[in-house]
């Protein structure tokens, strides 16, 4: 329990900096009794965002100023912003912050209709229906795709989104090795004869269902190999991009862009508006077919409370930023910019004896701590120094593959990002977690 729960303030202005506020825990059993010799916790919250330099707020000695490296506002975004926050302010005043009724009655304003259609010519596909929550996209979904007498084929690493989405629909669920075409080839092999008729098969329906970008690994999807074994078992794709739409390809397409794949080999195309577009909500993409069909038997599309009007109309307008319809090469800069920022970061840590995962391009770089006992060292002294890190161990992760999640916005200044690598480096050292002695780098 806390008394101090009152300064926890969630209005997120901006992501590039935030404070943060150390709340002492005390912790009591169900009576309201101390717990006997279990010293006080604390924990830190996020207290508020800000792009504001700082002049506002009244610092204590609880608060300090923090550079952000764990927030998914990969374009910078959700900090306030010349097209988008005009907008959505204007939008806040003429719809009010929800439209207090599902989709189908009376939930749904011109701008449902418009960020539809935005979304569906952003990602190359006929049609799209979006969400309030990017996880209910997923766990929604899937159960109307899918049910008993079907089979699921999940990455290993897939998001736990996907893999309740998955269980919930009753259908039959086969794991494949984390981004290993050969390996989903040998399960579907298990299953099917290749190039066996759908009509002829022990299921009603197969789906592979992977990531653009794994969030905990930074890795990019093997979509090209992974397109090819499904035409050859005739299983239909389902990709999340929850980390790649707007975050990668030459106009922010994501990695079907970037990997030149035609978003026609893609049956079903899944995204969240929380990242890139720093807002909050979730869309499928796909044929006409299939749209009408979610909207007609879609329980989250009938039964649950429409996309908030202000929420819709920050992503229409960050798309618009992306693509240059505001008038301003602003969005092909931000593409730019988090691509160059990535790229640096990911290079630098490498130079200095990091393990650092993932690709090239990739906004998302864990930086292996491998022993869960480093992490409490590690994210403490970065936020001594003020550089706030994520870390991810146990159950997200294998138990002996703990690491510190960074992610980089185009948002970062260059100052940002040396001052970050400079803290990130002494920690390292602190905590020994350089893998690769810097002269062992040398060719
Ligand atoms: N899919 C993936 C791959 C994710 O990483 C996440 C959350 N980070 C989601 C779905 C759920 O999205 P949201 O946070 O927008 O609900």
């Amino acid at each position: 329990s806390s008394n101090n729960l009152q300064g926890y303030a969630p209005i997120c202005l901006g992501l590039e900096d935030f404070y943060i506020r150390r709340l002492y825990l005390r912790i009591q059993d169900c009576f309201g009794r101390p717990i006997s010799s279990a010293p006080d916790a604390w924990f830190d919250v996020v207290e508020r965002y800000s792009n504001d330099n700082n002049k506002t707020l009244k610092r204590t000695t609880n608060i300090s100023r923090c550079l952000n490296l764990g927030s998914y506002n990969y374009l910078g975004f959700a900090a306030a912003d010349e097209y988008c926050t005009p907008r959505v302010v204007e939008t806040l005043k003429k719809y009010s912050p929800s439209t207090c009724s599902s989709r189908v009655d009376g939930g749904t304003t011109d701008l449902h209709n418009e960020l539809e259609e935005k979304v569906a010519s952003f990602v190359r596909k006929p049609a799209a229906i979006v969400f309030g929550m990017g996880y209910v996209t997923n766990s929604a979904i899937l159960p109307v795709l899918m049910r008993k007498g079907s089979l699921i084929i999940s990455d290993s690493l897939n998001h736990n989104s996907i893999v309740n989405g998955a269980r919930g629909s009753g259908a039959t669920i086969r794991v494949f090795q984390h981004n290993v075409p050969s390996h989903l080839e040998e399960v579907l092999r298990e299953q099917i004869a290749e190039g066996q008729p759908r009509t002829h098969r022990p299921w009603k329906k197969i789906i592979v269902i992977v990531e653009g970008i794994y969030s905990m690994e930074g890795e990019l999807c093997k979509l090209p190999e992974i397109i090819a074994v499904c035409k050859r078992y005739k299983a239909y794709t389902y990709l999340d991009e929850a980390h790649s739409i707007g975050a990668v390809g030459r106009t922010g397409r994501g990695v079907c862009e970037l990997l030149g794949v035609d978003t026609a080999d893609i049956d079903i195309m899944m995204g969240t508006f929380t990242k890139s577009f720093g807002s909050c909500g979730g869309y499928i993409a796909g044929s006409k077919e299939l749209i009408n069909y979610l909207k007609y038997t879609c329980p989250a599309h009938l039964y649950a409370t429409s996309i908030s009007p202000p929420a819709a109309q920050q992503i229409i307008s960050s798309i618009k930023v992306i693509l240059g319809e505001d008038g301003s090469n602003r969005g092909a800069k931000k593409l730019a910019q988090i691509r160059e920022n990535s790229n640096f970061f990911r290079s630098e840590l490498q130079k200095m004896g990091f393990e650092v995962l993932g690709d090239n391009d990739s906004p998302v770089m864990p930086i292996m701590l491998y022993n869960p006992a480093k992490i409490p060292a590690f994210s403490r002294e970065c936020l001594k120094q003020n550089v706030a890190v994520v870390t991810v161990a146990f159950p997200a992760t294998p138990l002996l593959l703990a690491r510190a999640r960074i992610c980089i916005s185009a948002s970062h200044s260059k100052e940002d990002l040396i001052k970050a690598l400079e803290v990130i480096s002494r920690v390292g050292d602190l905590v020994g977690i350089k893998y690769f002695p810097a002269e062992s780098l040398k060719p």
